[in-house]
């Protein structure tokens, strides 16, 4: 769950997509599905919990978002580009609360307030995309290995 209380103000925002809204507001809930929450609701059902962007810690929605390396060098990117200094946020919502622009104008910290949506979006999209790719490497590797064992998940028909 999130560390602090839900960022309304900083969620709902007019500017993106509808979709991007919703998503941001589901990732600050931990409601996206994510390994870590998908092996909570099915309990007895094992799976290894592996991120796929960075193929080496466990996947959960803040990892994903805000601690992964690859989500790690993008927030940096930002925050060194325009000279800021930061501590990690510990979650997605503490993130979002935390982005301030307050030494831009007016127009300039509407802009920076929606990167972090742009970011949430664009590293979930990432996401999925290594995911669907991995399934279907693994699918194909799967046919042409097992091609001589009859009898096989597969070969039922
Ligand atoms: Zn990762």
């Amino acid at each position: 769950m999130p560390s602090s209380s839900f960022p309304v103000k900083v969620v709902w925002r007019p500017e993106p997509p509808f979709k991007v809204t919703f998503f941001v507001w589901a990732a600050v809930l931990h409601k996206i599905p994510t390994l870590d929450s998908l092996q909570l609701q099915r309990r007895g059902f094992q799976f290894p919990n592996r991120c796929e962007l960075c193929r080496r810690n466990s996947e959960s929605t803040d990892h994903i978002l805000v601690h992964c390396d690859m989500a790690y060098k993008v927030w940096c990117f930002f925050i060194e580009s325009f000279q800021f200094s930061w501590t990690c946020p510990c979650t997605t919502g503490d993130l979002l609360q935390s982005w301030h622009g307050l030494k831009f104008s007016k127009e300039g910290r509407k802009l920076w307030s929606l990167i972090p949506h742009a970011v949430f979006w664009m590293l979930w999209k990432t996401h999925n995309e290594l995911i669907f790719r991995s399934t279907l490497s693994n699918q194909s590797a799967g046919r042409s290995g097992n091609e001589s064992e009859s009898g096989s998940v597969g070969a039922a028909d």
